[in-house]
């Protein structure tokens, strides 16, 4: 029987709540499916950050390296800054693991409430890919003529011919694992510098897969399209902000973000790849039991996914539509009275 070992990461807030209905639900498909999770737990959070001045030690990075997978919860806490949490746990995660994909896959969950709501399932299933390492988010810039009237800012992106390449390329062999579709997202008549360059490798790679059907649309009309005509989307490649903007919006048109999972992806396995919901830890009900662990769940199944285990992956997503269609176990946010546990514990039961 194979063995995986998982760190797991909770973190602050609903983190804790949401992370603990995902082990359960985890340990269960396992067991149903021939296969263990052998868990660490490891407490670096802002909590820590507030009694020990840092996130995690010094050598959490190298604690980490040898993990199959990582499930994380959420890091965050009312008076600790965003860029604590961000530079001292997520991003050094991110880099030193090459995680240099984040993949947000999108689907119309039933017995949700949302303007797509009413649509099939399958007419909205796509999996947006985005580029989780350089680009836009970037450092190098600065504010000039302080306080005069020719005041400015400049804020640079950096686009590496390496790393633009590689998240296409991983938009490519995912769309052929799937309809075979993918489309680009560009501005290349606003942005003159980057973004021909990110079109220009994407018509290289994509003359690589003959096979794969592709297509380039600017983000604006892109976004439009992923409300009006969502069906004709599958694999979505973006830069980091394209990214990060197009994943939130099909987030909230899919249900919201207490169903959204995200994986932060290494493609090589040589390091350890991170599964977390994209939602943060949500001060305004933590500690109240109350908060929707399917988001946290979700992303188990993609962990599983990526160990090698669509078996009880499938299962998973299964149970959970099974769980929101049934209607009797929701939390507060999808408009029913259930507590945290209660929905995991109904999702862990409706697993086959
Ligand atoms: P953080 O600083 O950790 O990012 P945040 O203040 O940005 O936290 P989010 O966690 O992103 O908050 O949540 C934004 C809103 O969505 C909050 O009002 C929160 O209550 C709600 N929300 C987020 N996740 C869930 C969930 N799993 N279940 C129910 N509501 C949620
Ligand atoms: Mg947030």
């Amino acid at each position: 029987m194979s063995e995986y070992r998982i760190a797991s990461i909770p973190g602050d807030g609903i983190g804790v709540d949401v992370t603990v209905e995902a082990r359960k639900v985890l340990d269960r498909a396992a067991a149903g499916h021939g296969f263990s999770l052998r868990w660490t737990e490891f407490d670096w959070s802002c909590e820590r950050y507030s009694k020990t001045g840092a996130m995690m030690p010094d050598d959490g990075v190298a604690q980490l390296a040898a993990f199959d997978g990582i499930l994380l919860g959420a890091v965050g806490f009312p008076g600790v800054p965003d860029h604590v949490s961000l530079w001292g746990l997520l991003i050094p995660l991110r880099r030193a693991f090459q995680q240099y994909v984040n993949l947000r896959p999108v689907r119309l969950l039933p017995g949700t409430s949302s303007v797509l709501s009413g649509r099939s399932a399958d007419e909205l299933e796509m999996v947006i890919v985005r580029e989780n390492s350089e680009g836009e988010y970037s450092a190098i810039g600065g504010r000039h003529n302080s306080g005069r009237p020719d005041e400015f800012v400049l804020q640079e992106s950096v686009f590496t011919r390496v790393g633009v390449e590689r998240i296409i390329r991983y938009a490519f062999e995912l769309a052929r694992t799937r309809s075979s579709r993918v489309t680009s997202a560009t501005k290349s008549n606003g942005l003159i510098h980057s973004m021909p360059f990110w079109d220009e490798i994407f018509a290289e790679v994509a003359a690589k897969y003959p096979d794969v059907e592709s297509g380039q649309m600017h983000v604006d009309a892109l976004a439009a399209r992923m409300v009006q005509a969502p069906d004709r989307l599958d694999v979505v490649v973006g830069s980091n902000l394209f990214g990060d903007i197009l994943s939130d919006l099909a987030a909230a048109i899919t249900g919201g973000l207490g169903m959204a999972p995200s994986g932060n992806i290494n493609p090589s396995g040589e390091f350890p790849s991170m599964f977390e919901a994209v939602h943060g830890s949500a001060p305004d009900i933590a500690g109240q039991g109350i908060a929707n662990p399917v988001a946290q769940i979700l992303a188990g199944a993609m962990l599983l996914e990526h160990l090698g285990e669509p078996v009880a992956a499938q299962a998973i997503r299964t149970s959970v539509d099974e769980v929101l269609t049934a209607g009797a176990e929701l939390t507060p946010d999808l408009g029913g009275t259930a507590t945290t546990t209660r929905l995991g514990t109904a999702v862990a039961e409706a697993l086959r």
